[in-house]
């Protein structure tokens, strides 16, 4: 199995994919070290489907073909039945093209502006304050991660943000676009497969946002800006605590921008449902969760996003090079590969320590201090 980006060589070694080279070789009359899977666009018909992009992962039954705007779409090579190259390299889609996707899909009643990297969509006369908050959370971002030594490089693709006009719109195309039922409580989603952000409009007393509504944009904005500048790969199955407790953290301005002291950093509601959590649990085990935290998410997700925070809150704020190394292994690892409880154990063990135990009670103290300030 291997993992193709765009400098990937052509030491391409899984059967059925070698296959599929192989006879689009022959279709298109290529050598076979001539394709450079990286900019390559091809089409690939599957049960009379065809989908064309550029192949971004594949493993011996799956290949995940990137198109111009920035979508995975995933085609079963099990039923692949014809394969061509197309005309010309990838090229991401413009600014352009991604204004009139959205304008098509969410109607030419809303407003669409753009800024930095962003393309937003919303109810009219609405969208600038979106637009301004998205702009202003990928700058304090960027500087966040940077100050922490991590390399990022800029989203290739433009950034596609949806504001509906109202929760119903929104839980109504969240369930349109989901094969089971999404909770009434949904506030927003950043979505891996379109790379696009879905939130609903609140309008403030003072016409801006509500502290909700600016709250549910920054989470899922940092969500995106991890999957775009190269932090987290979108295909990869990566612990949920982790990929939460980052948006959850960066939720708070000063975590970002790192102004005010410790304290005044802390997300007050998620800390004492922390603490509730932890006192109700008294066998409660850190290591254990962040091994295996699906468990926790599927049976009480606020519990769950309790210790995400405080997990990523602790390590942020006093092991920040070995999450930094911790990221960095993830990074590493091929995406289409599941992350095996055993695996998470051993880099969890690499990064932070053989004695996770320990770990456990220095965050616990952590947490103790938070609250009695
Ligand atoms: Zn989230």
């Amino acid at each position: 199995m291997k993992f193709l980006s765009r400098s990937a060589d052509s030491s391409i070694d899984q059967p059925a994919w070698r296959l599929i080279v192989l006879s689009a070789a022959i279709v298109i009359g290529l050598h076979h070290g001539a394709v450079n899977a990286g900019d390559v666009v091809v089409e690939l018909v599957a049960n009379g489907v065809a989908t064309q992009g550029r192949c971004v992962a594949y493993s011996e039954t799956v290949g995940w073909l990137e198109s111009q705007l920035g979508v995975y779409q995933r085609v079963d090579l099990a039923y692949v039945e014809g394969m061509r190259r197309l005309d010309g390299e990838y090229a991401p889609a413009s600014r352009q093209v991604h204004q009139s996707h959205l304008r098509d899909e969410f109607g030419r009643d809303g407003e669409v502006r753009t800024i930095g990297h962003y393309v937003v969509h919303g109810p009219k006369g609405r969208v600038k304050a979106y637009a301004d908050l998205l702009d202003e959370v990928y700058r304090s971002t960027w500087t966040y991660f940077s100050r922490r030594g991590f390399r990022l490089k800029q989203p290739e693709h433009q950034l596609d943000v949806v504001v509906f006009t109202s929760q119903a719109d929104f839980l109504e195309y969240a369930n349109s676009s989901t094969s089971k039922p999404v909770s009434l409580n949904l506030q927003g989603f950043y979505d891996r497969a379109s790379n696009r952000i879905y939130v609903y409009d609140e309008v403030a007393q003072e016409e801006g946002l509500t502290p909700q509504a600016r709250s549910n944009l920054i989470h899922e904005a940092v969500h995106q800006f991890c999957f775009n500048t190269g932090l987290l790969h979108r295909l990869a199955d990566l612990p949920v605590w982790l990929v939460e407790g980052l948006a959850l953290t960066l939720e708070h301005d000063g975590n970002r921008t790192g102004q005010g002291a410790r304290e005044d950093r802390v997300a007050v509601d998620r800390l004492t449902a922390l603490q509730q959590y932890r006192s109700q649990n008294p066998k409660f085990g850190l290591a254990e969760f962040l091994v295996a935290d699906k468990h926790l998410f599927d049976k009480s997700v606020l519990d769950a996003y309790a210790v995400a925070w405080g997990a990523t809150f602790y390590l942020m704020e006093t092991r920040s090079a070995d999450l930094t190394k911790y990221l960095r292994l993830l990074q590493e690892r091929d995406p289409l590969l599941a992350y095996t409880p055993g695996e998470r154990l051993s880099d969890l063990q690499s990064c932070f320590g053989r004695d996770l135990r320990t770990l456990e009670i220095h965050w616990g103290r952590f947490s103790d201090d938070l609250q009695g300030r």
